[in-house]
């Protein structure tokens, strides 16, 4: 039925082609404005079957019509891209990123040395590097206020290119570590709570970080929620400690960030039977959960085969004196202090991921990425490959949590998230057959955004 709709709308699409090219010579042809991608296989972010020899016309910044080579035509004068031998995709979303770090090892020393770039370069070349990554939505958690919302309105205003960035501004939480005070805000009580969240939301974030909630008071943790949601902004917690996930569920925290408990072996019973019991409330939506699990997947195979750190794509935007130094602090991945952990936590990893996906969580595609050695470039393709060939979830379902599931959370699924008509043109296609390859996703050949072709 679906498909049918679709194909209705192209043809009504078509039909006003027609009328157009019997008008004077004079006028430029409709589709002298537009873009088709035609002949690829188009896996559109629902959850049906590929649409093979597919036609996507895309007017000005929207996709206007969907269907087949042979009942979707393509207007006059429209630039014709072909995806032949291609798999065409939404563009990918990555739903916990770090814009504000790329890659180095020392978060002292960055912030140090970097802070005044932040808003000019570094988040600028990390928005960039996430997009022609193919990742044509991001989720930023964690950064100075002011710079995450002008680099976000400058993405949007089309002045710089990049991923669409919704951002957190700054992380909520107990108290900010020594000299993070400027993306960190501490809270001292349920009032300062609730006064902290209105002024990131009054400023424009999208969504709320809560971070350290086991250290605050319950009453803080419900201020902190209660404010946001009454100002519209879902709440995204960190979830490394049992306890932080048991005060996020009770204050109706929307999604949680990471597989957690270090290297304890699973999530213990009542945190599974708490998650089950929100999971089972169809009238609160689903809970999302961010596993970020690809970083703690590849940190060992990384650092023994650290090829990857030498490619230049991560240089992107980049000034010469940063790279270097980024790449003299990766000198030694096997003695960073960040990863000294990771090779105990590795084998607790598909278990957790497993309980969680059991307890009825929609898991979506985030990465951690920025964190030392995971550079904007690589992490995104990295997490469904782990998803797909380490943790045996399909290629379709993975996709989805890079694509529909995303924009739900985000509430923008009416804008953006599949490919189908009326959606912003956030299009990638690859050569080959990501649903049998999923990892030919490190190289993208298209990049659309928004209806501009970016790669
Ligand atoms: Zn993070």
């Amino acid at each position: 039925m679906r498909r049918l709709r679709i194909c209705l709308i192209g043809a009504l699409v078509f039909g006003a082609a027609i009328v157009t090219r019997g008008q004077p010579a004079a006028q430029p042809a409709a589709g002298a404005r537009m873009k088709a991608l035609v002949g690829g296989t188009l896996v559109d972010g629902f959850a049906g079957p590929p649409i093979q020899n597919s036609v996507i016309l895309v007017d000005g910044d929207k996709i206007s019509a969907v269907g087949q080579v042979g009942t979707l035509a393509v207007p006059k004068g429209a630039e014709v891209i072909s995806t032949e031998g291609m798999t065409v995709l939404p563009g990918l979303w990555d739903m916990h990123v770090h814009t504000m770090i790329v890659g180095h090892a020392d978060y002292d020393h960055w912030d140090k040395a970097y802070f005044s770039q932040f808003e000019s370069v570094i988040m600028p070349a990390a928005a960039k590097q996430l997009l022609l990554a193919g990742v044509t939505s991001a989720r930023d958690l964690g950064g100075p206020l002011e710079a995450s919302i002008n680099v976000r309105d400058r993405i949007n205003a089309g002045k710089i290119p990049g991923a669409t960035l919704y951002v957190s501004g700054p992380f909520i939480q107990h108290e900010p570590y020594p000299n993070t005070e400027a993306y960190r805000w501490g809270v001292k009580g349920p009032d300062d709570g609730r006064a902290k969240v209105k002024k990131i939301a009054d400023a424009g974030v999208d969504v709320v970080k809560l971070i350290d909630q086991d250290q605050m008071t319950m009453e803080e943790v419900r201020a902190v929620v209660d404010e946001a949601h009454r100002n519209g902004k879902p709440v995204v917690a960190h979830s490394h400690r049992p306890e932080e996930i048991r005060r996020g569920l009770i204050a109706g925290v929307d999604c949680f960030e990471h597989t957690g408990l270090a290297t304890a072996p699973g999530y213990p019973d009542d945190i599974i039977a708490a998650i089950r019991e929100r999971t089972g409330k169809m009238s609160l939506g689903p809970l999302y959960w961010t596993p970020t699990i690809e970083g703690l997947l590849n940190y060992e195979y990384l650092r023994d085969n650290p090829e990857a750190l030498d490619d230049p794509a991560w240089h992107e935007g980049l000034p010469e004196a940063i790279v270097a130094d980024i790449r003299k602090s990766l000198e030694h991945p096997d003695r960073l202090p960040y990863f000294q952990l990771t090779a105990a936590r590795r084998p607790t990893l598909a278990h957790k991921f497993t309980q969680l996906r059991e307890a009825g969580v929609v898991q979506l595609i985030g990465t951690d990425s920025g964190i030392p050695m995971n550079f904007h470039t690589h992490s995104t393709w990295r997490e469904l490959d782990a998803w797909v060939t380490v943790l045996g979830v399909d290629p379709m379902t993975t996709i989805r949590a890079a694509t529909y599931w995303p924009s739900v959370a985000m509430k923008v699924d009416s804008k953006v998230g599949t490919v189908s008509a009326g959606k912003y043109a956030d299009i990638i296609a690859v050569r080959g057959d990501v649903l049998r390859y999923i990892s030919l996703l490190q190289r993208v050949d298209v990049v659309i955004k928004h209806g501009v072709r970016y790669k």
